[in-house]
């Protein structure tokens, strides 16, 4: 006899481990059926982000910087520290940590929400069943009322630079690395290298990325993106923009990688190149051939804006359907499917995702560029801060960057804010909440922020917008 579950999610990445949790606390019974395993051959909850993606790389981007500031801010701050040394083994090992109590919790946490969380494989099959195999034992079918369906994305690999997990390594790999390469060479100045680049040159790397595009971070607003590129170019990132690799061809001695650009052709060697160029929905082994779901030509599971797929009860969320591929928007696909299930109104407003790039100085939009807004053919108003006019950042010696708000000319609507700054994830929250509520720039401008803050440079922003900065000339 098959057992029976009202909604079994396929996939444990924030999409899926989210949407299992909210669906029990509405009362359904629930199973999760997730099959990734970690390098040490162990299964673990939590995907791709927890695993291999924001978790694992906010820990690295934290040590890292710490060991930068150690070297070259300390001394200013009057702090004599001796040799600086380097122990990658027990950086390696407190990331490994962090990665193993986080994806320890949510085991604990299906177990507190009463949500089944089984290892294996999951295939949907016809008429809303799952085809459940554990990793040693025979496929059973589970019956379900709903299924979710979670199954997150995969690095792209190029035809030319074959993942061969030594030399020519995606992200995961690049993340676990156990000692620091020379040469470093990147494929993608996309959020990946920006940040994992960022990682291995403060840690000691020489480090090159080659990125297609003639724009750095196209999707950026260009303001923000000048900032970036110029201290990234400052902190010796070499990033060629325009560069169309040809060829990569790992050797005894590292890497020799081909590239053409605007100047002519060129050749760089580097033990360890990083391919990040992207990521490609993940389906594989998910579907029966009956089983009904749809894919576009790109292999991302055809969803309706509620995350429906054509079959009656199976919802869809996550990198494997459309929309950025990020963590918090996977989440929140999660919960409004779960929801839905559980007959409540819900939905996810796609206008207002916040995008941070974990660098230093960070970078953190919400909302539309500069650029976007022109071609809308809204007239708009803007107005920005720098950090080096704000006494925190001056305090933390983190004056970098700033603050740029664009709002509506007609009814004053915040429509975008941009930050490039320290902490710029952090303060973005606030610009993310005045968009949700559909804030005007007064609305932020008659907020009182503490002072002294990072925050108060949104304020100073907002006023900027109408030339009332009250710290900065206008
Ligand atoms: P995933 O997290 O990929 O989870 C899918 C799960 O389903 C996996 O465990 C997989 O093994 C399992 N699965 C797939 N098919 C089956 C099957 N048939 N049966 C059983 N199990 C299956 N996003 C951010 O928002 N912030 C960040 O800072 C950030 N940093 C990142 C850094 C890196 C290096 C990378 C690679 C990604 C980063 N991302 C970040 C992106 C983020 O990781 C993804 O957007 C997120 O993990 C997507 O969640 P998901 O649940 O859709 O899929
Ligand atoms: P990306 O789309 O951010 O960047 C890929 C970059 O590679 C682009 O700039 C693209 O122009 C370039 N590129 C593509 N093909 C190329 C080629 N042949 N040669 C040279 N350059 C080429 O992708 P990513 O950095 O691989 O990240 C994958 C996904 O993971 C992203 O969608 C991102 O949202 C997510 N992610 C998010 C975070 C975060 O939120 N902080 C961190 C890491 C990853």
């Amino acid at each position: 006899m098959s057992r029976k579950f009202d909604v079994v999610v396929i996939g444990a990445g924030p999409g899926g481990y989210v949407a299992a949790i909210r669906a029990a606390q509405h009362g359904m019974s629930v199973a999760c059926i997730d099959e990734w395993k970690n390098r040490d051959g162990k299964h673990a909850f939590g995907g791709t982000c927890l695993n291999a993606g924001c978790i694992p790389s906010k820990a690295m981007l934290e040590s890292s910087e710490l060991y930068h500031r150690a070297g070259h801010e300390f001394k200013k701050h009057g702090i004599k520290t001796g040799e600086l040394g380097l122990d990658i083994a027990a950086m390696q090992k407190r990331r490994a940590g962090i990665v193993r109590q986080l994806t320890g919790g949510i085991a604990g946490l299906f177990k507190a929400n009463k949500v089944e969380g089984l290892v294996g494989h999951g295939k949907l099959l016809a008429g809303r069943k799952v085809e459940f195999t554990p990793d040693d034992g025979d496929p059973e079918i589970l019956e379900a009322k709903s299924v979710i369906l979670a199954s997150g994305s995969a690095p792209i690999e190029l035809p030319f630079a074959r993942f061969d997990g030594e030399t020519i390594i995606d992200s995961w790999d690049a993340l676990e690395l156990e000692a620091i390469p020379e040469r470093l060479g990147v494929i993608g100045a996309g959020v990946i290298g920006l940040e994992l680049g960022s990682v291995w040159s403060r840690l000691g790397s020489k480090v090159t990325i080659l990125e297609a595009m003639d724009d750095f971070l196209f999707m950026a607003d260009r303001d923000v993106a000048n900032v970036a590129a110029r201290d990234f170019k400052k902190q010796g990132l070499d990033i060629q923009l325009g560069a169309k690799v040809t060829a990569a061809k790992a050797g005894k001695k590292g890497v020799k990688v081909e590239y053409d650009d605007k100047a002519g052709s060129h050749a760089i060697e580097v033990d360890k190149l990083i391919v990040a160029v992207g990521r490609k929905p993940y389906t594989e082994g998910l579907l029966a051939d009956d089983a009904g779901i749809q894919l576009d030509d790109r292999g991302f599971i055809v969803v309706d804006e509620d995350c429906r797929t054509r079959v009656k009860g199976v919802f869809a969320v996550g990198d494997s359907v459309r929309g950025p591929m990020l963590a918090h928007k996977s989440s929140e696909e999660g919960v409004m499917a779960a929801d839905l299930i559980a007959g409540e109104i819900a939905e996810v407003n796609y206008n207002v995702i916040p995008s941070v790039i974990y660098t230093a100085p960070e970078i953190a939009w919400v909302g539309k560029t500069e650029a976007e807004v022109k071609e809308s053919g809204r007239p708009y108003k803007k107005g920005s801060f720098p950090f080096a006019a704000n006494g925190r950042a001056k305090a933390m010696e983190q004056t970098t960057g700033m603050v740029k708000i664009i709002s509506a000319e007609d009814d004053d609507e915040v429509l975008g804010v941009h930050i490039v700054g320290p902490m710029a994830g952090e303060l973005i929250s606030e610009a993310v909440l005045a968009l949700e509520f559909s804030a005007s720039t007064e609305d932020i401008q008659r907020t009182i922020h503490a002072h002294p803050s990072l925050a108060e440079s949104i304020h100073e922003a907002a006023l900027a917008v109408d030339k009332r900065a009250l710290n900065y000339m206008n």
